[in-house]
């Protein structure tokens, strides 16, 4: 059986958001400002589509006040995708802009790194203050709910998913972050997340100032780029390029690959 080619998109849920330059640019430019933008991401071919994160609730987006917030369903269904009948959804990590939506997708099953999870549905220290900051408290207990359960899938390290489609533990940003590999008509490519915040970042090995292990992620630049087919096919989470350098296929919606 060979293996099915896959498309790659980016779909902008909310911003564009300004933001200190030296928090995509770890300690880096302290007096500058950037703009950040955030999304999930379609990959469609085989038995997809499958998404990569769930973006944000529209209650979490309210009361988080975030600008230019459209639902993910909405946003989905500019391309046909009805969120309704998604099956496979990559939950990156387990932030509030990644995870927040969850409850958005009824008929999801959720990959989830054994170790992300473990960590912030398990150990209490995820309830002090710095880690509450990124936490939707909402979306955790859903997942916790969700343990025991077929929707929810815990992933040690590396596993292939679908024909074609492979995920890989790349810690630092979190503990268990992990990056989605997958095979499109270009070579293996990777939905990134924030593993990488911006382009920067793969460019230059300086990650964003959210960080939880700044060993491990340096470590997670070599392997996702020893990965990826081509250093052009390492995709971040929160550039607005990536709006901007590829084609636009409908609104707030391109194609990467
Ligand atoms: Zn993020």
């Amino acid at each position: 059986m060979s293996i099915p080619v896959y498309e790659i998109y980016a779909l902008k849920y909310g911003g564009p958001y300004n933001r200190p330059a030296a928090i995509v640019r770890w300690l880096q430019d302290m007096d500058q400002t950037t703009t950040v933008n955030y999304y999930i991401f379609a990959i469609v071919g085989g038995d997809g589509p499958i998404i990569v994160d769930c973006g944000c609730s529209p209650k979490l987006a309210e009361e988080r006040k975030l600008g230019n917030y459209v639902n993910p369903g909405e946003v989905l269904k500019r391309i046909n995708i009805d969120i309704g009948s998604v099956k496979h959804v990559v939950v990156s990590h387990i932030h509030f802009d990644h995870v927040s939506g969850i409850e958005l997708f009824p008929s999801a099953k959720f990959y989830v790194q054994e170790k992300e999870y473990n960590f912030w549905i398990k150990n209490p220290i995820a309830q002090r203050r710095p880690f509450l900051l990124p936490t939707d408290p909402a979306a955790n207990a859903f997942l916790k709910k969700l343990e025991g359960t077929e929707r929810l899938s815990l992933i040690r390290g590396k596993k292939k998913i679908l024909p074609g489609i492979e995920l890989m533990i790349a810690p630092g940003h979190t503990l268990g972050l992990q990056v989605t590999a997958v095979n499109t008509a270009k070579g293996t490519a990777i939905v990134g997340s924030d593993v990488a915040h911006t382009f920067f970042s793969y460019e230059t090995d300086i990650p964003s100032s959210y960080i939880m292990d700044m060993v491990s992620w340096v470590k997670s630049y070599d392997k996702v780029r020893a990965k990826a087919s081509s250093p052009d096919l390492l995709f971040p989470g929160h550039d607005i390029k990536l709006m901007e350098n590829f084609p636009r296929v409908a609104e707030d919606i391109t194609r990467l690959a």
